[in-house]
């Protein structure tokens, strides 16, 4: 039996990892893919300390994953596919058999919201993205929309302006959600049209993208916006799959922690982006990472020590 499982090796689960590494807890770091999450599709990471001049989220997550294989903490490219989280004994059920420990951190992150038009599903991989530094280069010295008024939104546009000729943001309302930062560059390029109050109600085209369908929520009245890619940046869901009905959720779907990043069943942690909060970013992930491993090492303890 494993001490303990972490399910998720991006910012939240790696750091969880070199935590649970470094208190020599026998540990096992489940990844259905590779090890990133959100991040690794961001261009500049900017905001986390250390890094005056920003890191790729690509070489922040590779740092992350040496540091804790560097203190010995076995990763896995292992799908978990059903959890047991009732008994004292969690079981994780994964594509290749049967893992058990005393206590999991749940680090599964979040996946990208669809904003549910038509044509979305039809067009997605063909000029419908959800990840500017994927798809941004496609697109060079043509124009595209970006849907949605957030730091992702406002981020990714920026970020885009460096190939597309043109970014139309297409926003809700008469604000932006985005940090003031953000909204200063946004509001100061050049290339960044922002069609306020506006809402897409259809994705035309048929092997590509050929334009979209808009609404001003105002007034009502419709228009046509011809682009070539359409970009949905409108928040996150979390990737709660695995432990609905097991575990409490907030009205999101978002699991429910104290500040000990102990969810509603005892031995099971979450932390990071799927984890009920107010701020998601890596400097929040990596802060609750750490305190899940060490929280779980004093659950173990406890377990050992009989006081459970
Ligand atoms: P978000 O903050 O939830 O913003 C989502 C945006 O999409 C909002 O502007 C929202 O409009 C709009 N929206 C939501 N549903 C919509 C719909 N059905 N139709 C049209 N528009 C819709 O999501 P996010 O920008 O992805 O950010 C998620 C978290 O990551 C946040 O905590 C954010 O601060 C963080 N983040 C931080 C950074 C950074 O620090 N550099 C970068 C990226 C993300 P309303 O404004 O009207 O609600």
């Amino acid at each position: 039996m494993e001490d303990l499982i972490i399910i998720g090796a991006a910012s939240a689960g790696l750091t969880a990892g070199l935590y649970a590494a470094r208190s020599r807890l026998k540990t096992v770091l489940l990844e259905k893919l590779s090890p990133g999450g959100q991040i690794i599709t961001t261009d500049i990471v900017e905001n986390y300390p250390g890094f005056p001049e920003g890191i790729s989220g690509f070489e922040l997550i590779d740092r992350m994953r040496r540091q804790a294989e560097r203190f010995g903490l076995e990763m896995r490219i292992e799908e978990a596919r059903e959890l047991r989280l009732s008994g004292e004994e969690k079981v994780v059920i994964t594509n290749n058999g049967k893992l058990d420990a005393k206590a999991i951190i749940l680090a599964c992150g979040a996946t990208p919201r669809k904003i549910g038009i038509e044509g979305e599903e039809l067009l997605t991989g063909r000029g419908v993205s959800y990840c500017a530094t994927c798809d941004g280069p496609f697109f060079r010295d043509q124009e595209v929309a970006i849907i949605g008024g957030g730091d992702t939104a406002v981020e990714e546009a920026l970020f885009l302006t460096k190939f597309v000729s043109k970014v139309h943001l297409v926003h809700r309302r008469d604000e932006l959600r985005a940090t003031r930062l953000l909204r200063e560059r946004a509001l100061s390029s050049g290339k960044i049209n922002i069609i306020w109050d506006t809402v897409p109600t259809r994705i035309k085209g048929n092997n590509g993208v050929e334009g979209i369908d808009l609404k001003n929520v105002k007034t009502g009245k419709g228009s046509f916006l011809p682009v070539e890619g359409v970009f949905v940046f409108i928040g996150y869901s979390p990737s709660n799959e695995l432990v609905k009905g097991q575990l409490k959720l907030d009205e999101q779907g978002f699991i429910v922690t104290n500040d000990n990043m102990e969810t509603s069943v005892t031995g099971v942690f979450a932390a990071g982006d799927i984890r009920s909060k107010l701020l998601r970013q890596v400097s929040t992930a990596v802060g609750d990472g750490a305190t899940a491993a060490f929280a779980a090492e004093r659950y173990i303890e406890g377990l050992e020590s009989g006081k459970r």
